[in-house]
Protein backbone atom coordinates (compact mmCIF):
# COMPACT_ATOMS: atom_id res chain seq x y z
CA UNK A 1 0.00 0.00 0.00
CA UNK A 2 1.01 3.27 -0.15
CA UNK A 3 1.12 3.85 3.80
CA UNK A 4 4.26 4.84 5.26
CA UNK A 5 6.65 2.23 6.23
CA UNK A 6 9.48 2.85 4.69
CA UNK A 7 10.50 6.19 4.42
CA UNK A 8 12.01 8.12 7.55
CA UNK A 9 11.38 7.04 10.50
CA UNK A 10 11.36 8.06 14.35
CA UNK A 11 12.81 5.78 17.31
CA UNK A 12 11.54 6.02 20.71
CA UNK A 13 12.84 4.89 24.03
CA UNK A 14 10.61 4.21 26.17
CA UNK A 15 11.47 3.95 29.72
CA UNK A 16 9.68 1.57 31.94
CA UNK A 17 6.33 2.57 33.10
CA UNK A 18 6.17 5.71 30.23
CA UNK A 19 3.88 5.90 27.42
CA UNK A 20 3.73 7.24 23.73
CA UNK A 21 1.21 9.44 23.08
CA UNK A 22 -0.10 9.77 19.83
CA UNK A 23 -3.05 12.14 18.13
CA UNK A 24 -3.59 11.60 14.47
CA UNK A 25 -5.30 14.78 12.14
CA UNK A 26 -4.78 15.59 8.81
CA UNK A 27 -1.56 14.27 8.51
CA UNK A 28 -2.23 10.89 7.30
CA UNK A 29 -2.08 7.48 8.96
CA UNK A 30 1.30 6.79 11.25
CA UNK A 31 2.42 3.55 11.53
CA UNK A 32 4.40 2.12 14.87
CA UNK A 33 6.12 -0.95 15.06
CA UNK A 34 7.74 -2.63 18.45
CA UNK A 35 11.02 -2.98 17.94
CA UNK A 36 12.15 -4.44 21.40
CA UNK A 37 10.68 -4.82 24.49
CA UNK A 38 7.27 -5.21 25.65
CA UNK A 39 4.24 -2.79 25.37
CA UNK A 40 0.57 -2.26 25.23
CA UNK A 41 -1.91 0.03 23.93
CA UNK A 42 -5.05 0.86 26.51
CA UNK A 43 -4.48 -3.13 27.79
CA UNK A 44 -3.62 -5.01 24.70
CA UNK A 45 -0.28 -6.48 24.25
CA UNK A 46 1.38 -5.37 21.03
CA UNK A 47 3.41 -8.16 18.82
CA UNK A 48 7.03 -7.66 18.20
CA UNK A 49 7.51 -6.56 14.49
CA UNK A 50 4.36 -5.71 13.41
CA UNK A 51 3.27 -2.51 11.85
CA UNK A 52 0.04 -1.32 14.01
CA UNK A 53 -1.76 1.47 11.11
CA UNK A 54 -3.30 4.71 13.09
CA UNK A 55 -5.68 6.26 10.64
CA UNK A 56 -6.11 10.12 11.01
CA UNK A 57 -8.58 11.18 13.96
CA UNK A 58 -6.52 8.21 16.37
CA UNK A 59 -5.57 8.84 19.71
CA UNK A 60 -3.23 6.42 21.01
CA UNK A 61 -0.52 5.68 24.06
CA UNK A 62 1.71 2.62 23.56
CA UNK A 63 2.49 2.62 27.42
CA UNK A 64 5.46 -0.12 28.80
CA UNK A 65 5.47 -1.56 32.02
CA UNK A 66 9.37 -2.85 31.91
CA UNK A 67 10.84 -0.33 28.97
CA UNK A 68 10.80 -0.84 24.73
CA UNK A 69 11.82 0.69 21.61
CA UNK A 70 8.78 1.94 19.14
CA UNK A 71 9.74 3.19 15.90
CA UNK A 72 7.43 5.32 14.49
CA UNK A 73 6.52 6.21 10.48
CA UNK A 74 4.47 9.01 9.22
CA UNK A 75 4.38 12.66 11.02
CA UNK A 76 1.26 12.58 13.81
CA UNK A 77 0.07 15.92 14.79
CA UNK A 78 1.29 14.94 18.93
CA UNK A 79 4.09 12.52 19.85
CA UNK A 80 5.57 12.95 22.61
CA UNK A 81 6.80 10.53 25.68
CA UNK A 82 5.33 11.06 29.47
CA UNK A 83 6.24 9.65 32.24
CA UNK A 84 3.58 11.01 34.13
CA UNK A 85 0.23 8.70 33.66
CA UNK A 86 -1.86 6.99 36.14
CA UNK A 87 -0.98 3.43 34.72
CA UNK A 88 -0.13 1.88 38.49
CA UNK A 89 -3.29 3.44 40.07
CA UNK A 90 -4.99 1.98 36.75
CA UNK A 91 -3.26 -1.51 37.34
CA UNK A 92 -4.24 -1.70 41.04
CA UNK A 93 -7.95 -0.91 40.36
CA UNK A 94 -7.62 -3.83 38.17
CA UNK A 95 -5.90 -6.00 40.96
CA UNK A 96 -8.97 -5.05 43.33
CA UNK A 97 -11.38 -6.48 40.60
CA UNK A 98 -9.34 -9.69 40.39
CA UNK A 99 -9.52 -9.86 44.15
CA UNK A 100 -13.15 -9.69 44.03
CA UNK A 101 -13.54 -12.39 41.29
CA UNK A 102 -11.49 -15.20 42.89
CA UNK A 103 -13.67 -14.41 45.83
CA UNK A 104 -17.26 -14.75 44.35
CA UNK A 105 -15.35 -17.80 42.41
CA UNK A 106 -14.30 -19.41 45.79
CA UNK A 107 -17.81 -18.32 47.39
CA UNK A 108 -20.18 -19.26 44.85
CA UNK A 109 -21.35 -15.13 44.39
CA UNK A 110 -20.88 -13.00 41.62
CA UNK A 111 -18.29 -10.70 40.11
CA UNK A 112 -17.73 -7.31 40.78
CA UNK A 113 -19.94 -5.09 38.69
CA UNK A 114 -18.19 -1.72 37.81
CA UNK A 115 -19.63 1.71 36.52
CA UNK A 116 -17.00 3.79 35.35
CA UNK A 117 -18.68 7.69 35.46
CA UNK A 118 -17.49 11.25 34.65
CA UNK A 119 -17.26 14.00 32.21
CA UNK A 120 -16.74 14.06 28.49
CA UNK A 121 -12.90 12.91 27.29
CA UNK A 122 -11.23 11.94 31.16
CA UNK A 123 -10.88 8.67 28.92
CA UNK A 124 -14.02 6.31 30.63
CA UNK A 125 -14.03 4.47 27.53
CA UNK A 126 -10.50 3.76 27.43
CA UNK A 127 -10.41 2.64 31.16
CA UNK A 128 -12.98 0.04 30.26
CA UNK A 129 -11.32 -0.93 27.81
CA UNK A 130 -7.90 -1.58 29.62
CA UNK A 131 -10.19 -3.24 33.05
CA UNK A 132 -11.93 -5.38 30.31
CA UNK A 133 -8.39 -6.24 28.34
CA UNK A 134 -6.78 -6.89 31.69
CA UNK A 135 -9.40 -9.46 32.16
CA UNK A 136 -9.84 -10.90 29.57
CA UNK A 137 -6.01 -11.44 29.84
CA UNK A 138 -6.02 -13.38 32.97
CA UNK A 139 -8.89 -15.73 31.69
CA UNK A 140 -11.87 -13.70 32.10
CA UNK A 141 -14.92 -13.53 30.36
CA UNK A 142 -16.02 -10.08 31.36
CA UNK A 143 -19.34 -8.29 29.83
CA UNK A 144 -19.05 -4.85 28.37
CA UNK A 145 -22.08 -2.73 28.96
CA UNK A 146 -22.32 0.12 26.43
CA UNK A 147 -24.25 3.42 27.85
CA UNK A 148 -22.60 6.23 26.11
CA UNK A 149 -25.43 6.47 22.91
CA UNK A 150 -22.70 9.14 21.80
CA UNK A 151 -19.57 7.52 21.62
CA UNK A 152 -20.16 3.75 21.87
CA UNK A 153 -18.09 0.85 21.03
CA UNK A 154 -20.36 -1.86 20.78
CA UNK A 155 -22.67 -0.77 17.88
CA UNK A 156 -23.58 2.55 16.42
CA UNK A 157 -24.46 5.94 17.43
CA UNK A 158 -27.76 6.14 19.27
CA UNK A 159 -27.86 2.75 20.41
CA UNK A 160 -26.92 1.13 23.82
CA UNK A 161 -25.43 -2.58 24.20
CA UNK A 162 -23.54 -5.32 25.62
CA UNK A 163 -20.75 -7.35 24.44
CA UNK A 164 -18.96 -10.30 26.24
CA UNK A 165 -15.41 -9.78 25.86
CA UNK A 166 -13.93 -13.25 24.96
CA UNK A 167 -10.54 -12.21 23.55
CA UNK A 168 -8.18 -8.46 24.21
CA UNK A 169 -9.74 -5.56 21.88
CA UNK A 170 -7.62 -5.40 18.73
CA UNK A 171 -5.20 -2.85 18.44
CA UNK A 172 -6.55 -0.89 15.31
CA UNK A 173 -10.71 -2.32 15.52
CA UNK A 174 -11.19 -2.72 19.09
CA UNK A 175 -13.17 -5.17 20.67
CA UNK A 176 -14.56 -7.56 17.97
CA UNK A 177 -18.52 -7.44 18.25
CA UNK A 178 -20.03 -10.55 16.81
CA UNK A 179 -22.61 -11.17 18.43
CA UNK A 180 -23.56 -7.89 20.58
CA UNK A 181 -26.58 -7.14 21.96
CA UNK A 182 -28.17 -4.06 20.74
CA UNK A 183 -30.89 -1.60 21.68
CA UNK A 184 -32.46 1.22 19.95
CA UNK A 185 -32.20 4.82 21.59
CA UNK A 186 -32.20 7.21 18.33
CA UNK A 187 -30.31 9.71 19.35
CA UNK A 188 -26.80 10.80 20.50
CA UNK A 189 -27.62 12.49 23.97
CA UNK A 190 -29.87 10.97 26.42
CA UNK A 191 -31.43 14.08 27.52
CA UNK A 192 -33.91 13.70 24.17
CA UNK A 193 -35.48 10.55 25.86
CA UNK A 194 -34.48 9.35 29.11
CA UNK A 195 -37.38 7.88 29.84
CA UNK A 196 -36.72 5.07 27.35
CA UNK A 197 -32.79 5.68 28.31
CA UNK A 198 -33.38 4.63 31.78
CA UNK A 199 -35.89 1.90 30.71
CA UNK A 200 -33.23 0.43 28.06
CA UNK A 201 -30.24 0.42 30.79
CA UNK A 202 -32.92 -1.96 33.02
CA UNK A 203 -33.51 -4.29 30.12
CA UNK A 204 -29.66 -4.33 29.68
CA UNK A 205 -29.50 -5.52 33.20
CA UNK A 206 -32.24 -7.75 33.09
CA UNK A 207 -30.79 -9.72 30.15
CA UNK A 208 -27.53 -9.78 32.11
CA UNK A 209 -28.80 -10.89 35.08
CA UNK A 210 -30.27 -13.67 32.71
CA UNK A 211 -26.71 -14.40 31.31
CA UNK A 212 -25.04 -14.61 35.02
CA UNK A 213 -27.66 -17.20 35.84
CA UNK A 214 -26.86 -19.22 32.70
CA UNK A 215 -22.95 -18.76 32.67
CA UNK A 216 -21.20 -19.07 35.66
CA UNK A 217 -17.86 -17.33 33.64
CA UNK A 218 -19.79 -14.78 32.97
CA UNK A 219 -20.90 -14.04 36.38
CA UNK A 220 -17.87 -14.31 38.25
CA UNK A 221 -15.91 -12.11 35.22
CA UNK A 222 -18.34 -9.40 36.37
CA UNK A 223 -19.01 -6.37 33.94
CA UNK A 224 -17.81 -2.78 32.94
CA UNK A 225 -20.52 -0.19 32.38
CA UNK A 226 -19.19 2.94 30.20
CA UNK A 227 -21.32 5.70 30.63
CA UNK A 228 -22.18 9.30 29.17
CA UNK A 229 -19.94 12.24 29.97
CA UNK A 230 -23.50 13.98 30.83
CA UNK A 231 -23.32 14.37 34.67
CA UNK A 232 -25.43 16.49 35.40
CA UNK A 233 -29.20 16.93 36.17
CA UNK A 234 -31.36 14.18 34.48
CA UNK A 235 -27.71 12.81 33.13
CA UNK A 236 -26.75 12.34 36.94
CA UNK A 237 -29.90 10.45 37.83
CA UNK A 238 -29.11 8.40 34.55
CA UNK A 239 -26.04 7.41 36.26
CA UNK A 240 -27.74 6.31 39.59
CA UNK A 241 -30.54 4.13 37.75
CA UNK A 242 -27.54 2.73 36.10
CA UNK A 243 -26.51 1.66 39.46
CA UNK A 244 -29.29 0.48 40.93
CA UNK A 245 -30.35 -1.32 37.90
CA UNK A 246 -27.01 -2.83 37.79
CA UNK A 247 -27.05 -3.15 41.36
CA UNK A 248 -22.92 -2.19 40.91
CA UNK A 249 -20.39 -2.87 43.48
CA UNK A 250 -17.77 -0.51 42.49
CA UNK A 251 -18.32 2.87 41.07
CA UNK A 252 -14.97 4.26 39.17
CA UNK A 253 -15.20 8.20 38.78
CA UNK A 254 -12.59 9.86 36.41
CA UNK A 255 -11.26 13.06 37.23
CA UNK A 256 -14.25 15.12 38.96
CA UNK A 257 -14.41 15.13 42.72
CA UNK A 258 -18.27 16.76 43.05
CA UNK A 259 -19.38 14.03 40.94
CA UNK A 260 -17.47 11.36 43.15
CA UNK A 261 -18.68 13.14 46.14
CA UNK A 262 -22.46 13.18 44.79
CA UNK A 263 -22.27 9.47 44.36
CA UNK A 264 -20.91 8.92 47.59
CA UNK A 265 -23.24 10.61 48.82
CA UNK A 266 -26.60 8.82 46.99
CA UNK A 267 -25.72 5.31 45.99
CA UNK A 268 -25.68 2.86 49.16
CA UNK A 269 -22.93 2.66 51.31
CA UNK A 270 -21.61 -0.67 50.32
CA UNK A 271 -20.96 0.43 46.81
CA UNK A 272 -17.12 0.79 46.99
CA UNK A 273 -16.87 4.66 45.05
CA UNK A 274 -13.37 5.06 44.19
CA UNK A 275 -11.73 8.57 42.24
CA UNK A 276 -9.09 7.70 39.82
CA UNK A 277 -7.21 10.39 38.09
CA UNK A 278 -7.68 11.20 34.30
CA UNK A 279 -4.64 10.75 32.15
CA UNK A 280 -3.07 13.46 30.80
CA UNK A 281 -3.48 11.79 27.44
CA UNK A 282 -7.24 11.82 27.25
CA UNK A 283 -7.53 15.52 25.84
CA UNK A 284 -10.55 16.84 25.04
CA UNK A 285 -12.13 16.13 21.57
CA UNK A 286 -13.86 18.74 19.50
CA UNK A 287 -17.74 18.49 18.40
CA UNK A 288 -16.36 18.12 15.09
CA UNK A 289 -13.76 15.47 15.88
CA UNK A 290 -17.23 13.76 18.00
CA UNK A 291 -19.28 13.67 14.81
CA UNK A 292 -16.93 12.80 12.73
CA UNK A 293 -16.02 9.78 14.90
CA UNK A 294 -19.24 9.28 14.70
CA UNK A 295 -19.37 9.04 10.92
CA UNK A 296 -16.66 6.69 11.23
CA UNK A 297 -18.64 3.97 13.16
CA UNK A 298 -21.79 4.10 10.95
CA UNK A 299 -19.22 3.80 7.90
CA UNK A 300 -17.20 0.95 9.81
CA UNK A 301 -20.64 -0.49 10.24
CA UNK A 302 -21.63 -0.90 6.37
CA UNK A 303 -17.96 -0.85 5.10
CA UNK A 304 -16.32 -2.63 7.72
CA UNK A 305 -13.49 -1.50 9.63
CA UNK A 306 -10.68 -1.30 6.77
CA UNK A 307 -13.19 -1.15 3.99
CA UNK A 308 -13.87 -4.44 3.97
CA UNK A 309 -17.30 -4.86 3.72
CA UNK A 310 -19.79 -4.63 1.04
CA UNK A 311 -23.15 -2.90 1.52
CA UNK A 312 -25.98 -3.12 -0.53
CA UNK A 313 -28.43 -0.81 -2.58
CA UNK A 314 -32.03 -1.18 -3.01
CA UNK A 315 -35.47 -0.13 -3.33
CA UNK A 316 -38.20 -0.90 -1.11
CA UNK A 317 -41.68 0.88 -1.97
CA UNK A 318 -43.27 2.76 0.93
CA UNK A 319 -46.29 0.38 1.23
CA UNK A 320 -43.66 -2.13 2.52
CA UNK A 321 -42.40 -0.22 5.35
CA UNK A 322 -43.31 0.41 8.56
CA UNK A 323 -41.64 3.45 10.25
CA UNK A 324 -41.67 4.02 13.97
CA UNK A 325 -39.97 7.18 16.29
CA UNK A 326 -40.24 6.25 19.44
CA UNK A 327 -41.72 9.18 21.65
CA UNK A 328 -44.02 12.10 20.72
CA UNK A 329 -42.63 15.57 20.94
CA UNK A 330 -43.86 16.55 24.07
CA UNK A 331 -46.91 18.85 24.40
CA UNK A 332 -48.20 21.27 26.98
CA UNK A 333 -49.27 19.19 30.15
CA UNK A 334 -52.93 20.85 29.75
CA UNK A 335 -53.22 19.10 26.09
CA UNK A 336 -52.45 15.54 27.28
CA UNK A 337 -55.36 12.78 27.73
CA UNK A 338 -56.39 12.23 31.06
CA UNK A 339 -54.50 10.13 33.07
CA UNK A 340 -51.60 10.19 30.84
CA UNK A 341 -47.99 11.67 31.63
CA UNK A 342 -45.60 13.50 29.71
CA UNK A 343 -43.28 10.56 30.43
CA UNK A 344 -45.78 8.14 28.92
CA UNK A 345 -45.78 10.37 25.87
CA UNK A 346 -41.61 8.97 25.59
CA UNK A 347 -42.39 5.82 25.08
CA UNK A 348 -44.82 5.86 22.60
CA UNK A 349 -44.66 4.35 18.89
CA UNK A 350 -45.52 7.47 16.88
CA UNK A 351 -45.93 6.22 13.22
CA UNK A 352 -43.98 8.03 10.39
CA UNK A 353 -44.68 8.14 7.20
CA UNK A 354 -42.14 7.82 4.62
CA UNK A 355 -40.89 11.01 2.49
CA UNK A 356 -38.12 13.40 2.25
CA UNK A 357 -37.43 13.81 5.23
CA UNK A 358 -36.28 10.38 5.72
CA UNK A 359 -33.54 10.97 3.78
CA UNK A 360 -29.98 9.89 5.35
CA UNK A 361 -31.49 8.89 8.45
CA UNK A 362 -30.22 6.00 10.26
CA UNK A 363 -32.92 3.11 10.93
CA UNK A 364 -33.10 0.51 13.56
CA UNK A 365 -33.88 -3.09 12.05
CA UNK A 366 -35.81 -4.86 14.80
CA UNK A 367 -37.60 -8.13 13.75
CA UNK A 368 -41.05 -9.34 14.37
CA UNK A 369 -41.85 -12.59 15.59
CA UNK A 370 -43.90 -15.10 14.23
CA UNK A 371 -46.91 -13.74 15.93
CA UNK A 372 -46.11 -10.23 14.18
CA UNK A 373 -47.00 -8.21 17.53
CA UNK A 374 -45.46 -4.94 17.56
CA UNK A 375 -45.98 -4.50 21.43
CA UNK A 376 -42.99 -3.07 23.30
CA UNK A 377 -40.98 -2.94 20.63
CA UNK A 378 -38.78 -0.21 21.63
CA UNK A 379 -37.27 -2.81 23.97
CA UNK A 380 -36.36 -5.41 21.31
CA UNK A 381 -33.42 -6.02 20.68
CA UNK A 382 -32.19 -4.61 17.13
CA UNK A 383 -30.74 -6.98 14.60
CA UNK A 384 -29.23 -4.06 12.09
CA UNK A 385 -29.46 -0.85 10.64
CA UNK A 386 -30.20 0.51 7.22
CA UNK A 387 -29.34 4.21 5.64
CA UNK A 388 -31.99 5.84 3.70
CA UNK A 389 -30.13 6.72 0.85
CA UNK A 390 -32.77 8.33 -1.22
CA UNK A 391 -36.44 8.79 -1.82
CA UNK A 392 -39.02 9.01 -4.70
CA UNK A 393 -41.89 10.58 -3.58
CA UNK A 394 -43.53 10.18 -7.12
CA UNK A 395 -42.64 6.33 -7.18
CA UNK A 396 -43.31 5.89 -3.92
CA UNK A 397 -40.19 4.33 -2.85
CA UNK A 398 -37.29 4.72 -0.80
CA UNK A 399 -33.59 3.56 -1.75
CA UNK A 400 -31.64 2.09 1.33
CA UNK A 401 -28.27 0.93 2.40
CA UNK A 402 -28.16 -2.12 4.30
CA UNK A 403 -25.73 -4.61 5.56
CA UNK A 404 -27.89 -7.88 3.79
CA UNK A 405 -28.85 -8.23 0.72
CA UNK A 406 -32.87 -7.49 0.04
CA UNK A 407 -35.51 -8.23 1.12
CA UNK A 408 -36.02 -7.05 4.46
CA UNK A 409 -37.00 -8.98 7.10
CA UNK A 410 -40.70 -9.31 8.64
CA UNK A 411 -39.73 -6.24 10.75
CA UNK A 412 -40.16 -2.43 12.34
CA UNK A 413 -37.97 0.11 11.53
CA UNK A 414 -37.01 2.51 14.24
CA UNK A 415 -36.15 5.95 13.06
CA UNK A 416 -33.07 7.88 14.69
CA UNK A 417 -32.23 11.91 15.29
CA UNK A 418 -28.60 10.65 13.59
CA UNK A 419 -27.75 11.17 9.60
CA UNK A 420 -25.46 9.70 7.51
CA UNK A 421 -24.33 10.86 4.15
CA UNK A 422 -23.20 7.75 2.16
CA UNK A 423 -20.24 9.22 0.13
CA UNK A 424 -18.61 6.73 -0.64
P1 LIG B 1 -16.66 10.36 26.02
O1 LIG B 1 -17.22 11.17 27.11
O2 LIG B 1 -16.69 11.03 24.70
O3 LIG B 1 -17.20 8.98 25.94
P2 LIG B 1 -14.37 9.27 27.34
O4 LIG B 1 -14.37 9.85 28.69
O5 LIG B 1 -14.89 7.90 27.19
O6 LIG B 1 -15.07 10.24 26.32
P3 LIG B 1 -12.14 8.30 25.89
O7 LIG B 1 -12.90 8.12 24.64
O8 LIG B 1 -11.73 7.10 26.63
O9 LIG B 1 -12.88 9.33 26.82
O10 LIG B 1 -10.80 9.13 25.63
C1 LIG B 1 -10.81 10.34 24.90
C2 LIG B 1 -9.73 10.30 23.81
O11 LIG B 1 -8.45 10.30 24.42
C3 LIG B 1 -9.80 9.04 22.97
O12 LIG B 1 -9.55 9.39 21.63
C4 LIG B 1 -8.68 8.17 23.52
O13 LIG B 1 -8.15 7.30 22.55
C5 LIG B 1 -7.67 9.20 23.96
N1 LIG B 1 -6.82 8.76 25.06
C6 LIG B 1 -7.19 8.23 26.23
N2 LIG B 1 -6.14 7.97 27.01
C7 LIG B 1 -5.04 8.35 26.30
C8 LIG B 1 -3.63 8.36 26.54
N3 LIG B 1 -3.12 7.92 27.69
N4 LIG B 1 -2.82 8.86 25.58
C9 LIG B 1 -3.31 9.31 24.42
N5 LIG B 1 -4.62 9.33 24.13
C10 LIG B 1 -5.47 8.86 25.05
Amino acid sequence: SSLPSSGPSTKFELERETELRLEVEGTGPVRVELVSGLAEVFGTELTRNKKYLFPPGSRAAIFTWHGCTVQLWGSPDVAYVSRDTPMLLYLNTHVGLEQMRIQAEREGERGPRVLVAGPSDVGKSTLCRLLLNYAVRRGRRPTLVELDVGQGSVSVPGTVGALCVERPADVEEGFSAQAPLVYHFGSTTPGTNIKLYNKLTSRLAHVFNLRCDANRRASVSGCLINTCGWVKGSGYQALIHAASAFEVDVVLVLDQERLYNDLLRDLPHFVRTLLLPKSGGASERSKECRREARDQRVREYFYGPRGSLYPHAFEVKFSEVKVYKVGAPSIPDSCLPLGMSQEDNQLKLVPVTPGRDMAHHLLSVVPLDCGGTEEGIEERSVAGFIVITGVDSERQTLTVLSPAPRPLPKCVLLIMDIRFMDLK
